[in-house]
């Protein structure tokens, strides 16, 4: 095919643009698209700016009276850096993010200004009726309300022409039900915090502000964009459906920390330097395991505004990626057989300057560290059936499982040291001996926990790693405010079981009975606690038959727990998100599923019939005259039999689409056939860039 061959002659003849070195320029344009404390400061009168600070740290809501004076000092500043128009900025169900843009425009007199008042900045009402509601819109109005969260500071999105002030905004419904992913997460985190503080009390321990922590690891693959308008399929779906494996691929994995390419340093640079503009803390890079394949992580933040930075981060990856005649794919499983990309959650929680997930140096830190790890054990276990249905999605169906990504089983590993500790608690044989002041839980302090060593095991979904809980099982494309909602309220939930039993302990007797409780605790939901294997065979069946974890391994199963009543419950009474609200968030997670896998349907059979049906059928009958050539009727059979088997499929995907059953299945056939007539039909007339071209030529 003339096209893919172009394609590789343009590109070997690219230049890559040298970026301008950047040095210590970038201390002074970090964060300067971000209208952040320093620039409230130094815009907002006094008072103004004090009882903002007041709203944003949590202690008050925002007082509408200063709502005109931030609403000001944002446009001034905003326009003074290129700005003309600003947007809400909201996270509806689609998994994306939304905006609208309005101009400063208005008339004063006849005269054109530039204003932006109090109530535009704190309330938006955009028509909600084109967002995924599940339900929930059909019985009240199509209005929808945005309003401003002052906790994720306002920023300018800037484009070759000019800027958009954006600020970041929760989504409901005109009666107040939950349309987006933002609202129901920060309602989590405040659970979470109030959860701490009342364990933190049980200890004895002075207040202190409480932050949920959030570090997000982004995989993603880069290809050439020639090749890319040349796929339909990743086009449309953002996977190959199709595409024979090419001889070398990962299997000697040369690709992982290796030296990073030319071309996309200079992307990696210029991500960069939105992303520090953007305020946003990039640290990391590096070549991923697959060919094509790399990763940005930032330094961790607090949790909502480390989420809404990995939405921009995935937004400036596919953007700038387009600048560089390249794409982003963020897609978990662009290409069949190679490894898939993930989004590793790294989650904390921080007790002014003390992380609680850090073991700590003395017995009382221990019995706090030891306190909250019991927590998350206990939740995990309650409730990993959630953990699963936050990262379901048909683009993770197909990650989660294979053989290099976190299996659908959401297990807990928490390395030999800290097992062994753990196993002490359960069997209570510390070798300690027995001081009436210090701690017996276990043993007295805990070993220094060698962060090294317990971060080893790459194969749990779910990995304490020294000082954070690392979850593994997030897609690549997706939100990580579903996963946090959950995870935040599910510890919550066994945080405030567990201070339940504190709050009655008696202070003479205190460490004996926390030590019971852990023990009961531990004992009771250590069957989630792995730390083998998580890709062996064995696992599954271990986890499913002796240990009843749930192994939910495709999205219409892994959304269920939403409709389980219990679930609902847990939910509610943290007012989280209502009964209503999750049935709804079933309804948009099943309709997106089914939509997107008929799309893949529908597009893997017009590939099939209009592109590559043809090719080979032309190949087929340019044989016509083997002229009784053994080797060319041999040719000729294999080829028809293939063509064969490529019609049968198409007769079952074409079925399989009418009745919306096995669709997924009648893909994979299909793309049986189609691998297999790649690696027979003369390559120079194949329609589709190859695995070798796309993943290696750029
Ligand atoms: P890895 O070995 O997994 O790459 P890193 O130390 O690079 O480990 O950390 C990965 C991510 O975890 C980074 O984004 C980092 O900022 C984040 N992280 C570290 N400590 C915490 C914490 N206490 N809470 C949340 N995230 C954290
Ligand atoms: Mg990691």
């Amino acid at each position: 095919m003339q096209k893919r061959v172009d394609a590789v002659c343009r590109i070997s003849d690219r230049h890559t643009v040298p970026a301008e070195a950047q040095g210590a320029k970038v201390l002074e344009y970090f964060a300067e698209d971000v209208f952040d404390i320093e620039k409230m400061a130094a815009h907002l009168p006094k008072s103004a700016y004090k009882k903002l600070m007041a709203t944003i740290n949590g202690m008050q809501p925002l007082d509408p009276s200063i709502a005109d004076d931030v609403a000001t000092a944002m446009k001034e500043w905003a326009v003074s850096r290129g700005a003309t128009h600003y947007t809400h900025w909201f996270q509806p169900l689609t998994g994306g993010t939304a905006e609208k843009h309005d101009s400063f425009l208005e008339f004063s007199g006849g005269k054109a200004i530039f204003e932006f008042s109090g109530k535009t900045l704190t309330v938006g009402e955009p028509d909600a009726s084109s967002f995924p509601s599940g339900g929930l819109r059909s019985t009240f109005e199509a209005r929808g309300y945005t309003a401003w969260d002052p906790t994720s500071p306002a920023f300018i999105k800037r484009h070759d022409n000019g800027g958009t002030l954006c600020i970041p905004t929760i989504f409901c419904s005109y009666t107040g039900e939950v349309l987006d992913k933002k609202t129901p997460l920060l309602r989590s985190t405040q659970v979470l915090k109030k959860a701490v503080v009342r364990l933190m009390k049980c200890f004895k321990q002075p207040e202190e502000p409480v932050k949920v922590t959030l570090g997000v690891e982004q995989e993603y693959f880069l290809i050439d964009k020639k090749f890319y308008l040349q796929r339909p399929d990743l086009l449309q779906t953002g996977r190959t459906l199709y595409g024979a494996p090419p001889a070398k691929h990962q299997q000697l994995e040369d690709h992982y920390f290796g030296s990073i390419p030319p071309r996309i340093l200079a992307f990696m640079t210029d991500v960069e330097k939105e992303l520090w503009r953007l305020g946003i803390p990039a640290k990391t890079r590096h070549n991923e395991v697959a060919p094509a394949q790399f990763e940005l992580a930032p330094i961790f933040e607090e949790l909502n505004l480390a989420v809404d930075h990995n939405m921009l981060v995935m937004e400036v990856l596919r953007q700038v990626a387009d600048r560089h005649g390249l794409v982003c794919l963020l897609h978990e499983k662009p290409f069949a057989g190679i490894n898939g990309s993930g989004k590793h959650n790294n989650w904390g929680i921080a007790y002014g300057k003390r992380n609680l997930l850090d073991p700590g140096s003395n017995p009382a830190e221990n019995a706090v560290f030891l306190t909250v790890l019991t927590a998350v054990i206990h939740a995990l276990d309650a409730h990993s059936d959630l953990l699963r249905t936050a990262t379901s999605g048909i683009g993770n169906d197909h990650r989660l499982g294979a053989n290099e990504a976190p299996p659908a089983i959401i297990s807990m590993f928490v390395g030999e040291q800290l097992e062994e500790v753990i196993n002490q608690i359960v069997k209570g044989t510390s070798t300690h001996a027995k001081k009436s002041a210090s701690l017996r839980i276990g043993i007295d302090a805990l070993p220094p926990l060698n962060r090294d060593a317990t971060d080893r095991n790459r194969t749990s979904p779910f990995a304490f790693t020294g000082n954070k809980f690392e979850f593994r099982a997030p897609g690549s494309s997706q939100s990580c405010a579903e996963a946090n909602m959950i995870l935040n309220t599910i510890v919550a939930e066994a945080l405030d079981a567990l201070s339940d039993k504190i709050e009655s302990f008696k202070a003479k007797t205190f460490n004996e009975e926390l030590q019971a409780l852990l023990k009961k605790e531990i004992a009771a939901h250590q069957r989630v606690i792995f730390n083998g294997d998580g890709y062996a065979k064995e696992w599954v069946a271990e986890a499913t038959k002796k240990r009843g974890l749930p192994n939910l391994t495709s999205t219409p199963e892994a959304i269920k727990p939403l409709l389980v009543k219990e679930n609902q419950k847990l939910f509610e009474r943290y007012g989280v998100l209502t009964k209503t609200e999750l049935e709804s968030r079933y309804e948009v997670f099943r309709e997106d599923y089914e939509r997107r896998l008929e799309i893949e349907g529908r597009i893997a059979l017009e590939l099939a019939k209009s592109v590559i049906r043809p090719v080979v059928i032309k190949e087929y009958l340019a044989m016509g005259e083997s002229r009784g050539c053994v080797a060319v009727d041999a040719v000729r059979q294999e080829l028809a039999k293939e063509l064969d088997a490529m019609n049968a499929s198409i007769a079952s995907l074409q079925k399989a689409l009418e009745s919306g059953e096995d669709i997924s299945q009648a893909i994979g056939w299909l793309r049986r056939s189609i691998d297999a007539l790649e690696g027979l039909v003369d390559d120079s007339a194949w329609p589709l860039p190859k695995y070798r071209e796309m993943l290696f030529i750029y």
